[in-house]
Parts: C-alpha cells; sequence; structure tokens
C-alpha cells in the first residue's frame, strides 16, 4: 500500500485514537488535530513519539492550514453529555468546522472521510434504518445541536463533491464501544461497566426494554478504512452492528462477565431518547464487503479488562 499523509480530526478521541493507530501500523504519515474538548492525550500516549505521528492542538472552528492526501473528520463530541455542554459550539464544530475541513480537502485535492452519525435518523419511524430513510429529528430538542449539525455536515460534504468534485465518503455510525472510551461521559456501556466494577447499582433509563446495536470499536476501524480506500461509493453508508439489544440485556450481559454483585435501579427515560435503534447494513455489506466481526460478549470483555487495568493503575 503507498504510505500517505493522513490528518485525522478528532483523533485523540475514543474513536480516532484506535484510528491513529491502525493508521500508523499501515505505516502511513499522520497528524492528529484535536482541542482535548473530550478527548486527551493520554489516549494517544502510546504514539507520541512516533517519527510518523504528529499530535497539534488545535480547535477546527478555527481554519487549519497543513497538507494532506486523506482526511478523517471524527472532530466533533459523541456523547450527550459532552455535546450538550456547549451545545453551540457543538453546533459551530459541525458546520464551521466542517467547511475548513472541506475547504483544507478542496486546496489540497484530499479525499475526506466524514463521520456522520445515526443520530441523523432522529427518533426513526422504521427499523431497522436504511439509508435512504430521511429520519425523524426534533430541530429544537436537546439533542438537535448534535443531529441537525451532523445533518448540516453531511450537506457540506455532498455539496463541495457536487461543486468542486471533492473526493467525500459519508459514513453513519451507531453506538460504539470499546476500550479508551470516557469513564463517565454517561453512555451506556462505560456507566454499566463502570458500576458493576465499583459495585454500584446499573441505572437503568425507562423500562430498560429500548434497544440499541453495539459495535464493536476494532470493526468499525475496519468500515472506515474499507469506505476510505474504495473509489465507487461516496455514501452515506451505515457503520454499526445489526444484533440488536434492550438495555436489560446489556445489564444483564455486564453484570455476568464481571460477576458483580451490583443489581439494577430504575431512573426516568431522558427526553427524545430514541426506542429502538439498529442499522441496515445491507449496503455496506454490498459495497465494502463489510460486516462486523466481534460479538457483545467479545467485546464487553475486552472493555471490561481495560477498565480494570485502568483502574489497577490507578488512572480511574
Ligand atoms: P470523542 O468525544 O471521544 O472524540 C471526539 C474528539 O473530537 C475528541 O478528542 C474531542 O476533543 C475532539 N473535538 C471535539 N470538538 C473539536 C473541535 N472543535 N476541534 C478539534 N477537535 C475537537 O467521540 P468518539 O466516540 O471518538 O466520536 C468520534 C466521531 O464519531 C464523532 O464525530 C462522533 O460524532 C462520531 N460518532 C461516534 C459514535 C460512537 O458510538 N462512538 C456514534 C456515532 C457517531
Ligand atoms: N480553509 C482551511 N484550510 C485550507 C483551506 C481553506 O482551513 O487549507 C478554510 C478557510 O477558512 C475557508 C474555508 O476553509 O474559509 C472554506 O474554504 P473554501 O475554499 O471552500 O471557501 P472560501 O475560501 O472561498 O471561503
Ligand atoms: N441508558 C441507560 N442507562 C445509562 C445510560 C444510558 O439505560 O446509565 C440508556 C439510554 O436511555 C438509551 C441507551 O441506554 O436508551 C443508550 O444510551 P447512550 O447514551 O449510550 O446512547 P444513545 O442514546 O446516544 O444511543
Amino acid at each position: 500500500m503507498t504510505h500517505l499523509n493522513i490528518l485525522v480530526t478528532g483523533g485523540a478521541g475514543f474513536l480516532g485514537s484506535h484510528l491513529c493507530t491502525r493508521l500508523i501500523e499501515q505505516e502511513h504519515e499522520v497528524v492528529c488535530v484535536d482541542n482535548f474538548f473530550s478527548g486527551s492525550k493520554q489516549n494517544v500516549a502510546h504514539l507520541i513519539g512516533h517519527p510518523r505521528f504528529e499530535l497539534i492542538r488545535h480547535d477546527i472552528v478555527r481554519p487549519l492550514f497543513i497538507e494532506a492526501d486523506q482526511i478523517y473528520n471524527l472532530a466533533c463530541p459523541a456523547s450527550p453529555k459532552a455535546y450538550q455542554f456547549n451545545p453551540i459550539k457543538t453546533i459551530k464544530t459541525s458546520t464551521v468546522g466542517m467547511v475548513n475541513v472541506l475547504g483544507l480537502a478542496k486546496r489540497c485535492g484530499a479525499r475526506v472521510l466524514h463521520t456522520s452519525t445515526s443520530e441523523v435518523y432522529g427518533d426513526p419511524d422504521i427499523h431497522p434504518q436504511t439509508e435512504d430513510y430521511w429520519g425523524n429529528v426534533n430541530p429544537i430538542g436537546p439533542r438537535s445541536c448534535y443531529d441537525e449539525g451532523k445533518r448540516v455536515a453531511e450537506s457540506l460534504c455532498m455539496n463541495y463533491h457536487l461543486a468542486h468534485k471533492l473526493e467525500v465518503r459519508i459514513v453513519r455510525i451507531f453506538n460504539t464501544y470499546g476500550p479508551r472510551m470516557h469513564p463517565d461521559d454517561g453512555r451506556v456501556v462505560s456507566n454499566f461497566i463502570m458500576q458493576a466494577l465499583r459495585g454500584e447499582s446499573l441505572t437503568l433509563y425507562g423500562d430498560g426494554e429500548q434497544t440499541r446495536s453495539f459495535c464493536y470499536v476494532d470493526d468499525l476501524i475496519d468500515g472506515f478504512l474499507a469506505m476510505m480506500n474504495q473509489d465507487e461509493e461516496t455514501g452515506p453508508v451505515n457503520l454499526g452492528n445489526p444484533v440488536e439489544n434492550s438495555m436489560k440485556e446489556l445489564a444483564d450481559a455486564v453484570l455476568k462477565i464481571t460477576g458483580s454483585k451490583s443489581g439494577t435501579t430504575h431512573l426516568p427515560l431522558p427526553e427524545d431518547d430514541p426506542k429502538q435503534r439498529c442499522p441496515d447494513i445491507s449496503k455496506a455489506r454490498r459495497i465494502l464487503g463489510w460486516e462486523p466481526k466481534v460479538d457483545l460478549q467479545a467485546g464487553l470483555t475486552e472493555t471490561i479488562k481495560y477498565y480494570q487495568g485502568q483502574i489497577q493503575k490507578g488512572e480511574l
């Protein structure tokens, strides 16, 4: 494979750190740009000092002038707790930030893979969701800074593609988990694992019957690489695990693997919490030959090992 100059925005976050690691393993030159809002240097500590890795503190809402052959745009807080901390900033990152990334790509002739989200489908009326479903999003609800920002970002990508022949690749990511997920970002997998390891009761919101589909991070990164390195499809393409689990089933799985004696406590369901979410990944299967390989049991076991290691090191 040719060795490329690759820019990863949001590279010090959960997904970005795994992506940077994989790109370095493939012998590319990697520039990781991050403002460290929801990511950390710790996430890429293992890459610092590597001759082909560079870490730049930068906010993509400001213009950036560097050279790149490929750009993975991941910069954007992803958990509701993080993206609702400063909703206007979240919108700026997905809009002004996206324009800057596309402007940079246009100047360099770089291909851009943009990480969109299943949240563009909102609280969907159809299950599972295919890419041609337009979504059911509340434009003024508490999730709108994220959902609507991501919808504008997709539109910007398509319009730069149409107006400037820019090569864009849009992936819509469904719930993904794994090592280096922020332990207290309020997302369900990290919440349940940390609660189980601390012997606290697992907080089930609502009746726990709402479903999500959980993709292990290594599978998702395979999907990113396959999408970026094919020449036919602009997207959007759904990437996620089509196996659906209720939150109650997830809680039971975490309790079983950790051997924790913690029980569960029911708390109110947050506003605008989708009842069901599951990707239709036929398009990814057809175009990329991609599908997840790691099942929930194996992925949770790896993730729990990571958190146990962090606790032992005194990092958590
Ligand atoms: P994360 O919060 O761990 O990573 C995002 C990174 O972007 C962080 O390191 C953060 O500091 C950085 N960032 C935020 N705003 C920035 C800005 N203005 N300038 C520069 N850096 C900035 O989240 P993640 O789970 O790794 O998500 C990565 C991308 O994937 C996000 O765009 C997110 O919307 C998308 N996504 C993730 C999931 C998931 O389940 N993890 C699902 C759907 C979409
Ligand atoms: N931009 C950037 N780096 C570059 C090129 C452009 O950050 O290498 C930013 C710049 O702020 C610009 C935006 O991207 O405003 C959009 O660029 P584009 O060329 O599409 O539009 P214009 O320069 O006409 O606004
Ligand atoms: N959830 C839960 N307990 C928690 C955190 C979340 O039951 O401690 C539920 C939440 O209500 C939602 C699901 O788990 O139905 C997934 O929530 P998360 O915030 O992880 O992701 P998203 O809602 O963005 O899919």
